[in-house]
Order: structure tokens, then C-alpha cells, then sequence
């Protein structure tokens, strides 16, 4: 792999600052989740995201073959240990490639993490054990090694030509 030919994309999430609810037990657990995205109301669609923060790191692609590296170096806008936007109102205008994902688009996007519950449920695809609604635990994402908490670098440290020194492994 030639490092020279990567090229540094930065997408994002919506990993918005919101009080997630979980099941509580009492409620009629229809696992709402497995219906299909286009299915799901707003509240439901802002509870499938497990709060992992993935999507907030730096990624590097191959030119020559479309290959997707992430890098350990997250957002400046993200605050890290809580894995949520400090800055979510204005994202959109402090960093242009931070985009919304959306039940159709979601299907589509490449770059997100395999884990990405966007993702999977796009294809159809079960959520893990660890998510958080499938747990009842907001930390169970953070406790499965999961989310980027204690793991990540803000851009704001890292020269823009030493980000191939900081691709990672667990995301893959
Ligand atoms: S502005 Fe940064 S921290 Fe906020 S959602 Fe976008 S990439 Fe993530
Ligand atoms: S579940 Fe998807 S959208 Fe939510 S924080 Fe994780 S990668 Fe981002």
C-alpha cells in the first residue's frame, strides 16, 4: 500500500448529545429495532445509535483501491469521554463533511464502522448483543471495547501529514 495515495476523508454522525431511553423492562419489548429504518419514528431512529462515536474519527482511503482506514484521530468537536458533538447545532457549518445520516442513506455510506447500527439495520442485519437497547445499559457499548472513549487523539495534535501514522486496527 502506497501511504502517499490515501487520501484524508472525514465523515460524521449524528452522535447528538441526547437522553437516549432505553427498555425498561415494563415496556412490551416488540424489539421496535428490527423494523425496517423507514419504519421508525424520531424518537426510536435517535435511540438505535449505540453512542460508539466511530464515525467521528478521521478516515484515510486508498486511491488506488477505494480502501477505507480508520485512524485513532477523532473530531475536535467530540467530547471524547462522553462520545457525544459538543458543537452538534453547528456541525454541519464547522465541518462541512459532517453529515446526517438518514434511512436512506444510511444503507450507502461505506465509511461507516461495521458496528454502526445505521448500518447493520440497513441491511437487515441484527443489532450486537452489546448495544445498548438490546442491554438496557448506556455503558455496555463502552464495556464491550466498543466505543472510542480513552482510545482517540483530537485532530487538534496531530500534523495533517502524519495521519497515516495513526491508523487503527479495531475498527475494521
Ligand atoms: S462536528 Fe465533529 S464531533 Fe460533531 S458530529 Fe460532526 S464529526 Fe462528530
Ligand atoms: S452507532 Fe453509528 S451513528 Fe451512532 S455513534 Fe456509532 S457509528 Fe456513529
Amino acid at each position: 500500500m502506497c501511504l502517499r495515495a490515501l487520501r484524508r476523508r472525514v465523515f460524521s454522525c449524528r452522535c447528538r448529545p441526547v437522553r437516549r431511553r432505553y427498555c425498561s423492562g415494563r415496556e412490551s419489548v416488540s424489539e421496535w429495532w428490527e423494523q425496517p429504518l423507514e419504519a421508525l419514528n424520531t424518537e426510536q431512529w435517535e435511540a438505535l445509535c449505540d453512542g460508539c462515536a466511530r464515525c467521528c474519527l478521521h478516515k484515510l482511503e486508498d486511491q488506488d483501491t477505494g480502501d477505507i482506514f480508520f485512524t485513532r484521530i477523532r473530531c475536535r468537536y467530540l467530547n471524547e469521554n462522553r462520545c457525544s458533538c459538543t458543537r452538534y447545532s453547528e456541525r454541519t457549518r464547522l465541518v462541512p463533511e459532517c453529515i446526517e445520516l438518514t434511512p436512506t442513506n444510511s444503507a450507502a455510506l461505506e465509511w461507516l464502522p461495521p458496528t454502526c447500527a445505521y448500518r447493520l439495520r440497513a441491511r437487515g442485519e441484527p443489532l450486537p448483543e452489546w448495544h445498548p437497547l438490546r442491554t438496557g445499559d448506556p455503558q455496555s457499548v463502552h464495556a464491550a471495547g466498543i466505543s472510542i472513549r480513552g482510545r482517540a487523539i483530537s485532530e487538534e495534535h496531530v500534523h495533517p501529514q502524519g495521519y497515516d501514522e495513526h491508523i487503527i486496527h479495531w475498527v475494521e
